[in-house]
């Protein structure tokens, strides 16, 4: 009896000490934005741009913080009130038992905490960023991305859990291996085929068309030694003014993505240099590295479930007669979240340096750093990013360092020694 009360506690406390921490670092970045921005305003035409950047951050900063509350509740209403043991209790009666009714069970909680959350996505789409001009979507294409989310979710995440249980039933002492080494199969597989069969079918994609900047982009892919499939631009336009651009997908089927809001915003030479930026990324191991590292983080998850299955204290303190595999890989996914937010500061902290040694990739590619320093500062204003977080803030959650530090970096690199002989094919 006592340890079940710990464990009801350990979660109480995880749960809280994570609400307190971020509403902290938020009031506190909150804080320091409006010192930043205030100390800016004296700088006429820029201070009105920074006033805008301020209302946005702190806009979003308050929408984190009932995020955070939603989420929070969520976890506390279904395991420290005993609702989630109820639910299972009732779906065994009615479903029944077995690795598919097991699996449904699993489905049901995450989908139903998935829907739960729509309100807060409404919200975010057709208020937030519709007050700061940033909303470009339609209510129906809103609902149609819901729909085919759902879809794909069970379309891939039923047979996943199916093969999770069933492994658990199979090899109850070394499950976590199987499973862990199946759902990284499968998760490479969708990373592989996502640019064919998973983004057309809620983004249009189109080949960049014939033409400078074409033959630019495809020249600097060659020269790098980056190979691509295609270079293709999306209707981000359909859904959000935000701009961006990325790679996806690997071997034969991966392509440089622009979003046509991307292209809109930027000349040729600054687009070039952005892409430069993406084709480091690769060039320099980085993705490589964080599709190993995500799969070493989940292998240490499934084998903390692992542990987790042989004490029965801890499924009984939240209302279950005892370990169930199904429990199991609820609580896995539901407090992924909450857990895993305690070592974003050492994912960020790589990132960051990663985004680093990309623009000093690009720089040194382009044999000059100006076209990215002109990209950078135009898209962080017109994403409204062009205020440095605190320091702390910054530390936890953001993955790129602030525009000033970018900016300073490249500049650094600029007055070291020019690059040799790059130039002449850009
Ligand atoms: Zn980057």
């Amino acid at each position: 009896m006592e340890s079940t009360n710990l464990w009801v506690w350990v979660a109480g406390a995880v749960l809280a000490g994570r609400l307190g921490a971020e509403w902290a670092l938020e009031a506190l970045n909150r804080r320091h934005l409006r010192q930043v921005a205030g100390c800016a305003e004296a700088g006429g035409s820029e201070g009105s741009g920074r006033a805008r950047a301020l209302a946005y951050a702190e806009a979003r900063s308050r929408f984190r913080e009932i995020e955070l509350l939603w989420e929070t509740a969520l976890l506390a209403g279904l395991w420290l009130t005993g609702w989630l043991a109820r639910g299972w209790e009732a779906w065994q009666q009615v479903v029944g038992t077995g690795v598919w009714a097991d699996a449904g069970f699993v489905w049901a909680v995450f989908t139903g905490a998935s829907v739960a959350s729509w309100p807060l996505r409404w919200y975010e789409r057709f208020h937030l960023e519709e007050r700061f001009g940033f909303n470009t979507t339609r209510p129906r294409t809103w609902w149609a991305d819901r729909a085919k989310g759902l879809l794909l979710g069970t379309v891939l995440g039923l047979p996943v859990l199916v093969g999770l249980l069933g492994l658990m039933r199979w090899d109850p002492a070394g499950w976590w291996m199987w499973g862990w080494a199946f759902v990284v199969a499968v998760q490479w597989a969708v990373s592989w085929l996502a640019p064919v069969i998973i983004l057309p079918w809620f983004h249009r994609f189109s080949p960049l068309p014939e033409g400078p900047l074409r033959e630019r982009l495809l020249t600097l892919a060659r020269r790098i030694g980056f190979r691509l499939a295609d270079i293709q631009v999306m209707d981000g336009s359909r859904r959000t003014r935000h701009s961006n651009a990325f790679f996806t997908g690997w071997g034969r089927f991966r392509r440089v993505i622009l979003y046509d809001t991307l292209l809109a915003q930027l000349a040729s030479e600054e687009l070039e240099a952005v892409v430069a930026h993406e084709m480091g990324h690769d060039r320099l191991r980085h993705w490589q590295k964080m599709m190993v590292g995500s799969a070493l983080g989940l292998l240490a998850a499934f084998a903390v479930a692992a542990y987790a299955a042989q004490v029965p204290s801890l499924f009984r303190a939240f209302g279950f007669p005892g370990p169930e595999p199904a429990i199991l890989l609820v609580g896995l996914g539901l407090w992924a979240g909450p857990v895993s937010a305690w070592l974003a500061p050492l994912i960020h902290a790589c990132s960051r340096r990663w985004e680093f040694a990309a623009d000093a990739f690009a720089a040194r590619v382009l044999g000059t750093a100006e076209p990215l320093c002109r990209a950078l500062e135009r898209l962080h204003r017109e994403n409204l990013m062009n205020l440095p977080s605190h320091p702390w803030y910054r530390w936890v959650h953001e993955s790129h360092p602030s525009l000033e530090e970018r900016l300073a970096a490249l500049t650094r690199a600029g007055r070291g020694p020019a690059p040799a002989g790059d130039r002449s094919s850009a």
